[in-house]
């Protein structure tokens, strides 16, 4: 990788060292902008709010190089910092890179070969790094968005058969715990094969986006989910709430269908789509399960199946 044109703000407090330094930067062809201490420096670096990168000495009057480096990390600033130190103990150089340096370097005879290597170096270093971080977050993203697609049907856009699994067993957990009632609905789509028959399958897909959204719209507390149970059945999970609350939110369900007033001719029991609903609750404890309670609102929905369709049958 080959260094882009970089505007680099130099903080140092010797004369001869900055021209020396000043020289071998512009003869690679950097901008330069420079500081004689770390105040100076600080000031320039939000001034100008054009530096790419930051070569600061150790040893400054008024504001030293350790202490700049972690003002401008403490400030969220997360640009490349090269420090310079003719000071040949190590501790110098680890306190810089524990307060926030990228790399360092040591002002010897070398300094003319080392200096441009260390800035291309740390600046691609820092180029990576931050490309690594976008990655990164756009991975996250990515599996948070596979995730959710997992747990909605593909057809209707609501909440599939896995995310109804994972939910009521959470719910009973907590009805167990909090010792709640939970009510669900099964809501069968009455006479669908003819209405595929009838109108043919893509209107079939139709109609159970629109008895979806019906249904969706029909659950307004927070806790409330509907879900696809599979084809043309709908299973609605109430927490918290008894059969009498049930029954309201079913007669919701049915008028919002009834509303949308879709056609079936071929129906046995109306001109328009309809639904037949089975209502269940339990009160979960250990010694019941979640099957018990979707079996139960099963039985009544084939009830409310054999006695005409159309119509809500609930546990007595
Ligand atoms: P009932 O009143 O007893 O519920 O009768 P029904 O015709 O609704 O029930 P049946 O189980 O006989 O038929 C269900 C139909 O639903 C058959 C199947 O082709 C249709 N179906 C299931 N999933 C889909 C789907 O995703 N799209 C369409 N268009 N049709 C579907
Ligand atoms: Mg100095
Ligand atoms: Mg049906
Ligand atoms: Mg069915």
């Amino acid at each position: 990788m080959s260094t882009p044109n970089l505007t680099i703000l130099l903080a140092e407090d010797d004369p001869f060292a900055r021209a020396m330094l000043e020289q071998i930067l512009s003869d690679k062809g950097y901008r330069i902008k420079m500081a004689e201490n770390g105040q100076e420096a600080l000031k320039k670096f939000y001034e100008d709010n054009d530096i790419d990168l930051i070569i600061t000495d150790m040893n400054m009057p008024e504001m030293n190089g350790l202490e700049l480096i972690r003002k401008l990390r403490d400030e969220g600033n997360d640009l490349p910092i090269i420090v310079l130190t003719s000071n040949l103990e190590i501790k110098t150089a680890v306190s810089a890179i524990y307060g926030g340096a990228n790399a360092y370097l040591l002002k010897d005879e070398n300094i003319e070969d080392t200096f441009v290597h260390a800035i291309e170096h740390t600046w691609d270093h820092y180029q990576l790094a931050r490309e690594k971080h976008r990655l990164l977050i756009k991975l996250e993203e990515k599996n948070q968005e596979l995730e959710r697609l997992t747990f909605l049907d593909g057809l209707t856009g609501i909440s599939n058969r896995r995310y109804f699994d994972m939910l009521i067993d959470k719910e009973w957990r907590r009805g167990t715990r909090d010792k709640f009632p939970i009510s669900i609905a099964m809501i069968d789509i009455d006479c669908f094969k003819f209405y595929n028959d009838t109108y043919g399958h893509q209107s079939g897909d139709d109609c159970l986006k629109q008895v979806a959204g019906a249904l969706k719209d029909s659950l307004f507390r927070p806790g409330d989910f509907i879900a696809r149970y599979g084809g043309e059945e709908f299973v609605a999970v109430m927490p918290n709430i008894g059969l009498k609350g049930a029954m309201e939110m079913a007669v919701r369900m049915q008028h919002n269908i009834r509303k949308l007033a879709l056609p079936h001719e071929k129906s046995d029991v109306s001109d328009h789509v309809t639904v037949s609903i089975g209502l269940a609750c339990m009160v979960p404890d250990p010694q019941t399960d979640t099957a018990q309670l979707i079996e139960r609102a099963d039985t009544c929905l084939y009830r409310a199946k054999e006695q005409g369709r159309n119509r809500i049958c609930q546990t007595q």
